[in-house]
């Protein structure tokens, strides 16, 4: 972000507007606290700002401050649409590409507004006139934390706003522990404590909210877990009626990806999860080091992501799709040996 984007995004705000704040679907901690924190500070500045998710997020967000003004677009999909088209500003957060928003990149697509992007992912398209763009930042709530700073504007970070980027914060990092994590990361979680931020009550709300029926599925995954010791690979499946027996909620396998990079020797770990309703296999992809899971789900998955941290899709069956991988995997022995 120039100095120049910086002058006339101060300009812009500086007379009340209506703006839309969005994330991307299936938001996570990142993409609800950086929206929500976004909001308050927009709200502060008089400004008519309403978050707008293209679908619901999980019950373990949902104590965040202000996260009851969330429009969800799936539930409401007329006022998100309008308000979309109405605004005047658009800022789409923790995402770079509009077909992150699914249901929404119609309305998107359309809008008038003038767009802001503020993400943290690798390859932004160019929709926006405004880009903040920066991968090597360990979330899109410590961006919203110098956007903040860059309008010189940290002072107005209340208790509440804190709140929402610590939770950002803590859970794109893993708990501080990802490489992503730099001592500018630690300086602005310092500030934010300051500023009022909790952090083991906000540990508490994020992490300590198991079901007993979420602990079992944890083990059917632990149970399904298959290691690649050739590949240095491990990857976990959960298929619907896996899901279905165990009372499955959104969020609720959120984490269980990690087991398999926690094994020793493990570069590599997937989960791959049914979605019948959508008629797709969710994957989730991690690594340590520098094999590329962004390329990798990117290649063969139709997805995206960061180097160790990324996501994708397979329209084939759980276990065409378990196949497809299993074929693929030998072409990136060396990779995964080296
Ligand atoms: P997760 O596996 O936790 O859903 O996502 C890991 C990372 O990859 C996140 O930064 C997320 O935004 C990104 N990601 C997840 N799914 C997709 C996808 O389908 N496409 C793209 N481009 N990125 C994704
Ligand atoms: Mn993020």
């Amino acid at each position: 972000m120039t100095a120049s984007d910086i002058a006339e995004i101060k300009q812009l705000l500086q007379t009340p507007k209506k703006i839309a704040i969005i994330p991307h679907k299936n938001p996570d901690g990142d993409a609800m606290g950086s929206t929500l924190a976004l909001y308050q500070y927009l709200i502060q500045k008089n400004h008519d700002a309403v978050v707008v998710s293209p679908n619901d997020y999980p019950d373990f967000l949902k104590w965040l401050p202000f996260e009851n003004k969330v429009i969800n677009a799936e539930k409401d999909t007329e006022s998100a649409e309008k308000i979309i088209k109405e605004a005047d500003l658009i800022f789409t957060l923790d995402f770079n590409h509009l077909s992150r928003v699914a249901n929404l990149q119609n309305a998107l697509e359309k809008a008038e507004a003038t767009f802001i992007m503020i993400d943290h992912h690798q390859s932004p398209d160019d929709y926006a006139s405004y880009t903040y763009s920066d991968v090597s930042m360990s979330s899109t709530c410590q961006m919203v934390y110098h956007f903040l700073d860059f309008l010189g504007d940290t002072a107005m970070i209340t208790k509440e706003m804190a709140t929402c980027i610590y939770t950002g914060i803590v859970t794109d990092t893993g708990s501080f522990r990802f490489a992503s994590t730099t001592s500018t990361t630690h300086h602005v979680v310092a500030s934010l404590l300051d500023r009022g931020a909790e952090n083991a009550t906000i540990h508490q709300k994020i992490y300590n909210t198991n079901s007993k029926s979420r602990l079992q599925l944890l083990g059917v995954a632990l149970n399904n877990l298959v290691v690649k010791k050739d590949y240095h690979t491990a990857y976990i499946s959960l298929s619907q009626e896996e899901l279905n027996q165990h009372d499955f909620k959104k969020g609720d396998t959120e984490g269980f990806v990690n087991y398999g990079l926690s094994l020793k020797g493990i570069k590599f770990a997937l989960i791959f999860i049914e979605n019948k309703d959508e008629g797709i296999i969710k994957i989730s992809l991690r690594s340590i080091g520098d094999f590329d899971v962004n390329s990798f789900a990117r290649t063969h998955f139709s997805g995206g992501g960061h180097t160790n941290a990324a996501g994708g899709k397979s329209d084939l069956s759980l276990t065409k799709t378990i196949l497809a991988f299993e074929k693929i995997l030998p072409h990136y022995k060396k990779e995964l040996t080296s």
